[in-house]
């Protein structure tokens, strides 16, 4: 198969590289964003769209229309602790349209993405087209190459955005090195029913579990945190003991945990990694989000992270990318110098501030985390929290694009365009 040169190719349609593809085509870039898999069905993955993702949707003129998708709004996020309760972050104050966090699939949040890309010419999604190689000339990385189930296939270009996750391609080619990195604990996912008008709190932690419990209308998605590399001694007492030690921190879910989980088929253990590049670039490549930098789940901040480098990236690499330039070096470094301070706060947080909240095989359990002690004593901190998760140490926002309005169509509503 034959493909055109475009201007930009990015590897991965998660948040960071659908966003990026949607913001550089609304600037009159040509982008192909290339996707390994056929859809974007997956489950068990982040669904928490925090303000700082909802600001962007709306200076895109899309807020509306996404929160007209089926969601859940928390305004505040609540914690059942051994200590009692407490409130992890409260959202009402937040300045702006969005003072609360918006729980939807990632897969609907995506596939909005991608449809919202679609209105402008510039913007491709392939999918089923995974990428197995970076092509370089004299140093400077000037395309890729992919495959389909049919068809091999090479794509040049100005630049390549590596958004293809933690374990991304430019990772693993040693083309860009991993500076540091940490592997905190393990998470095992499952959906059981809802118990009938019991009204679960989202978090719930106590000394050696932490259990999140999304409500995804008729059923819960559960994330139950375990110690690294745990899985093996959890299976090898049975799933009887496992449902049991559920059931004791949730007793209203037992008869759903006994009639709904019937094999470890029915779990899904997920390794949770947190790290970051030395470097986010190099001529002709620049990586944003998890393969940039590993986020945890802890406060659901990868998605927005994620997607606000990729306003970032967007807004400093538009100019040059429109005139049909390669970005600097420079530029390119411009974008790890803008989103590094916020993502280190955030790691630092998950690791030092939330790391006593989960179970650890390397210490033991404590049911008076840090955490939980200082937002019992400290009256404004879930203010502070949700500024934070939810607003970011330093928001970005997405370009006007005044003379992009004169060459493609309007902001309408996506369905009409469908
Ligand atoms: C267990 C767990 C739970 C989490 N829960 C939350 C949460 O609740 N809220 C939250 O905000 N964050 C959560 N996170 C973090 C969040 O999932 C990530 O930070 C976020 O998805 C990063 O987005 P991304 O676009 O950078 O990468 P990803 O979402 O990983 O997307 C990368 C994409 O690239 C594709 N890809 C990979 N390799 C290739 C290739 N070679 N060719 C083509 N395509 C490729 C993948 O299929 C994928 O679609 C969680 C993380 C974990 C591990």
């Amino acid at each position: 198969m034959t493909i055109d040169p475009v201007e930009v190719c990015v590897v991965g349609g998660g948040p960071a590289g659908l966003m990026a593809g949607l913001l550089l085509a609304r600037s009159g870039v040509n982008v192909l964003v290339l996707e390994k898999h056929p859809d974007f069905l997956r489950d068990f993955r982040g669904d928490t769209v925090h303000p700082s993702t909802l600001r962007a949707m709306d200076e895109l003129g899309l807020a509306d229309e996404f929160l007209a998708l089926p969601h859940v709004e928390l305004p505040q996020l609540p914690m059942a602790t051994a200590m009692g309760p407490v409130i992890f972050a409260d959202f009402r104050k937040l300045p702006g349209r969005f003072p609360f966090v918006a729980f939807m699939p990632q897969w609907d949040v995506l596939n909005f993405l991608a449809d919202a890309g679609r209105r402008y010419p510039g913007f491709r999604l392939l999918q089923e087209a995974e990428v197995t190689d970076l092509i370089q000339q004299d140093g400077v990385v000037v395309g890729v190459r992919a495959h389909t189930p049919d068809e091999q296939f090479e794509v040049r270009c100005n630049l390549v955005i590596a958004a293809d996750g933690r374990n991304s391609l430019a990772r693993g080619s040693g083309l860009l090195e991993v500076a540091a990195g940490v592997a905190p604990m393990d998470v095992l996912w499952f959906r059981v029913g809802k118990p009938d008008g019991d009204r679960l709190p989202t978090v719930r932690s106590g000394n050696g579990f932490f259990i999140v419990c999304i409500d995804r209308g008729d059923y819960l998605q559960v994330a139950y945190m375990i110690p690294k590399g745990g899985f093996g001694t959890i299976k090898s007492a049975g799933l009887g003991a496992f449902r049991t030690e559920l059931a004791a921190i949730y007793p209203s879910l037992t008869a759903h945990l006994d009639a709904e989980i019937h094999s470890w088929d029915d779990i899904k253990p997920l390794d949770v990694r947190v790290d970051r590049l030395r470097r986010w670039y190099r001529p002709g490549l620049v990586a944003i989000g998890d393969a940039a930098h590993a986020m945890s789940p802890a406060g659901g901040v990868g998605i927005n992270l994620a997607v606000q480098d990729a306003v970032a990236a967007a807004r400093i690499l538009a100019p040059t990318l429109t005139a049909g330039r390669r970005p600097t070096v420079a530029e390119l470094r411009e974008i790890q110098r803008r989103r590094q301070f916020p993502m280190r706060v955030v790691q630092f947080a998950q690791l030092r501030l939330l790391s006593d909240l989960y179970p650890n095989a390397g210490r033991p359990g404590t049911d008076k985390p840090l955490l939980v002690r200082l937002l019992r004593r400290v009256p404004g901190l879930p203010h502070v929290v949700a500024r934070i998760i939810g607003l970011g140490i330093r928001p970005e926002h997405v370009p006007p694009t005044a003379h992009i309005a004169e060459t493609y169509p309007a902001p309408t509503k996506l369905r009409e365009n469908q």
